[in-house]
Order: C-alpha cells, then sequence, then structure tokens
C-alpha cells in the first residue's frame, strides 16, 4: 500500500473521511471519502493538488477529520479542476499504485 513517496492513512472513527493519501513528492492529497459525505462518490478517489505536508500532518492529528476537511481543506484546494472529477489514478502522480493508494 502506497510506495516510498506515499503515505496511507486508513481513517478510524470518522464518519467522514475513510482514507487519507498523501504524496511527498507530488504535494497531493488524496481522499476517500465515507458514504453520505457531501456529495462526493464515495467510491472513488478525490485528489488536491499543493497542499503542504504540515497541512497533511494537521488532517492526521485532527480530532474531527470531516470538520478539518470542511474547514481547512474544501475551499482553500477547491480551485483545482481535480477536485470535482476523479482523475484517472495515477494521472498526475505516478507514486499511488494502481489500486489508488
Ligand atoms: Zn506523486
Amino acid at each position: 500500500m502506497g510506495g516510498d513517496n506515499t503515505q496511507i492513512t486508513y481513517v478510524k472513527n470518522s464518519t467522514a473521511i475513510k482514507i487519507i493519501g498523501y504524496c511527498n513528492c507530488c504535494k497531493i492529497l488524496r481522499i476517500k471519502f465515507q458514504p453520505n459525505f457531501g456529495n462526493y462518490d464515495y467510491e472513488k478517489f478525490y485528489d488536491f493538488p499543493r497542499v503542504p505536508a504540515n497541512v497533511h500532518s494537521a488532517f492526521l492529528r485532527a480530532p474531527s477529520k470531516g470538520q478539518f476537511y470542511n474547514q481547512k481543506i474544501r475551499d482553500k484546494y477547491s480551485n483545482s479542476r481535480l477536485i470535482t472529477q476523479l482523475i484517472k489514478v495515477g494521472n498526475d502522480c505516478k507514486h499511488f499504485n494502481k489500486e489508488g493508494i
């Protein structure tokens, strides 16, 4: 799960976020959401580009992942074309594996 450049976290006890991935090379934050959170397709990954490592770290430490996402990630990194559409896995970042993580 993940290569040397990527860090994958399976989130426990969150009704919002299922998986948090991060590529240290590309600064891409990759999220898989839980069902019924926002209008996201919970079967797909969403990539957020240009996310600093410290934001990823803070995300991992946040007691409420949904709240952190809504306040610190959703709007701040939503200018990207990637947020509203699923990119092909590996399209922008080659470091995640074929399963997307
Ligand atoms: Zn990458």
